[in-house]
Parts: structure tokens; sequence; C-alpha cells
């Protein structure tokens, strides 16, 4: 089945001319789609028109079938049905500035680092440019949200998946995102989080979309990062650093380091200290995250005093570095962890 919102609106509006119908009808339907309406529930067009989009198109692009939200912090983590049955997960994390979405961009990943859960049965499938903006159109419309008052402010393409593996998908998701007739998001509010594809990089840097660049660096040392990422194996750390300066040059965008701290593999000093080494003096922040448990891996994190030793070791070396606030903790926050339960039938 084809989805509607994969279209542009450029797009949206030749297929609506093909049907026979007048171009602001298009506008209409990309207002309605990035508002988290289905085709069904389009009622300001007519019947027939709905039942020509419905003979071709799915009717949403994504399902809400599960919401927990936490206990401790408000966070919601939800599940997302697609229209194959595949599911998908998502977070929204509530800050004082606006309410961030975190949204997945392929189900699965092949990627296969050793402490994520969304990667131990590789990739399934990419998604579609609708089927990641529908993460965010069925949130902001759940919580009430319209286009002209968001209840989704930034959005980071931090779930499941790797989004530059997903290239011309994401891509297109993020046009779409920001298109000012529909959700109007601007890619300076989104930040997409890589492995590091080094040519990818690149891409992206040329696009001119001035999102912001996040990289999982995990380990300052090549032979050290191969340990907790394969993709190490395909580019050196050398090179992802001169990606990030190319990036800047052409955005004039700071770039930001993932540091999942593990115990006993990358929280020594020595790893401090050569990141320190490597990233002083760069337009950069270096963002702590204290990892995430995962049941099906062995990794152990490292503790919440030597996670704050480590921020302050960075610190008085001269970089800009955090401990990342913990959210969700109560409802299988990490990446893939409430998809994996889904699958696995346990109870959720
Ligand atoms: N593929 C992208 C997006 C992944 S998720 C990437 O690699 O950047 C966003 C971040 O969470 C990444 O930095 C990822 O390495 C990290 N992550 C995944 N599982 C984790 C876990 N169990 N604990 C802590 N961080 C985790």
């Amino acid at each position: 089945m084809l989805i509607l919102s994969d279209l542009s609106l450029e797009q949206l509006k030749t297929v609506i001319l093909e049907m026979g119908e007048k171009p602001f009808r298009a506008e209409q339907i990309f207002r309605g789609l990035s508002s988290g309406k289905r085709i069904s529930e389009m009622t300001d067009i007519s019947k027939e028109l709905r039942a020509k989009l419905l003979s071709v198109y799915e009717d949403a692009s994504v399902e809400i079938i599960e919401k927990k939200t936490s206990k401790i912090d408000g966070t919601i983590k939800y599940l997302f049905k697609l229209w194959d049955g595949n599911v998908v997960e998502g977070v929204l994390m509530k800050y004082k500035y606006g309410n961030t979405q975190c949204v997945s961009t392929q189900v699965g990943c092949r990627m296969g680092c050793a402490f994520c859960a969304s990667g131990i049965d590789g990739l399934v499938r990419n998604l579609t440019p609708g089927e990641i903006l529908g993460q965010i159109t069925a949130v902001n419309a759940e919580l009430g949200g319209t286009i002209d008052k968001r209840e989704v402010t930034n959005v980071v393409l931090m779930g499941s998946g790797e989004p530059l593996d997903n290239y011309k998908n994401v891509i297109s998701f993020i046009r779409n995102l920001s298109d000012k007739k529909g959700l109007n998001v601007t890619p300076r509010n989104l930040s997409l989080s890589t492995c590091g594809l080094v040519p990818k990089i690149y891409d992206l840097a040329n696009e001119g979309l001035d999102v912001n660049l996040t990289i999982s660096l995990h380990n300052p040392f090549d032979e050290g990062r191969k340990l907790l990422m394969p993709i190490a194996n395909a580019y050196k750390i050398s090179e992802i650093l001169d990606a990030c300066s190319y990036y800047f040059d052409k955005t004039g965008r700071r770039y930001i380091f993932e540091y999942s701290l593990v115990k006993g593999q990358n929280d020594g000093k020595n790893c401090a200290d050569e990141l320190i080494r490597l990233l002083k003096g760069r337009p950069c922040h270096v963002n702590l995250i204290r990892l995430n448990e995962v049941k099906e891996k062995k990794l152990s994190a490292t503790s919440d005093k030597d996670a704050y030793k480590f921020a302050e070791t960075l610190q008085k070396g001269g970089l800009s570095a955090t401990v990342r606030r913990q959210m969700g903790v109560d409802i299988d926050g990490a990446c893939g962890q409430l998809r994996r339960k889904y699958i696995s039938g346990e109870k959720i």
C-alpha cells in the first residue's frame, strides 16, 4: 500500500490534478495530514475524493497502539503500528522550553552497536518519509496540538534505526516536516543522530538544511570504539572529525557528541584525556549518557558518581560537557526496549 504523507506538497498537487481535482485541494489535504488526520477524517474534502484517495493510499501512515507515561517525569513512550504490522517506538520528553519527540527512522537497525536493543534482530526495513512524519503528527494530535499550536516543538532522530542509512527518506521527511504549509518545524529544532556514516555526513552538510548534527562517539580510540560499534571498522574517528568540521563550515552549527558511559569500557581517565585531546577547541558539546542497561546485553552502566566525575574531567580540560538527565527509566525509555517486549509477547 502507498502512503499519502510520503509526498511533498508539490507531488501531492500532481496527484490531485491527475485525479481531476483543483490544486487547492492538495494544500487542504497536506494540512490535514500534517495535523494528524486520517484520510477518512478529512471532512473538508468530498466523499468521492476521499474514496479515490483511499483506493490507492493507506488511511493513516502510523497508528498509536500503546502509550506509557512515566510517573517520575511525565515522559511518554509510544508504540506505533505500521500498515504491514511492524511496530516502532517513540518517546515524548517534556522540558521547560517545549516538548521534544524522539522518532524512529527504521524498523530495527543494521549497525549492531553492542549496547543497543534496536539492532538485536538486524534491519527489518526502512521507514518511508510519511511513516517518520506520521509518528510526530499522531503524537501532536493525540496531545491536542494543531499545526498552528504545536505540542511537539522539537524533534530528535534518536529512536530505532540509523537515519543516515535511510538517507533519502529522512531528507524527504525533514523537508515535509519543515514545510511552512505543514507542521512548519524548522530544521534548527531537529537533531539528527548518527553512528558516523562519514560520506553521508558530507551529503547532509550539502543539503542546506541546517539540522543539528549529533554523532554517537562512545569511545575516543578507534580500537576501543570497534568493540562497541561495528561501524568503527569502516570509518576512523579522524575521518568523522573531518566530516564534522566540514559540517560546521557549511552550516555554522555546533555539533554534539553522544557518549554512553559503559562501565570499564569507556569511562576511564585515559578516555577522558583522549576526548579532551581530540575535541578541545572544536565547536562541539559532549553529551554523557548513563548506559541504559538492556536485558539482552551484558554491559553495565557507569555509576552516577563516576559519570559526574568523568564530566568534571572533561570540563576541567576545557570541553563543554554535561551528563544527560535520565528520563523515562520506569517506562523502558531506551531505544528498542518497548518494541522488543511487544514482539516477544511480554507484558508491557
Ligand atoms: N543510529 C543513531 C541513533 C541511535 S539512538 C545513532 O547511532 O546515533 C540515539 C543514541 O542512544 C545513540 O547515541 C546511541 O548510541 C544511544 N544508545 C542506544 N542504546 C543505548 C543504551 N542502551 N544506553 C545508552 N545509550 C544508548
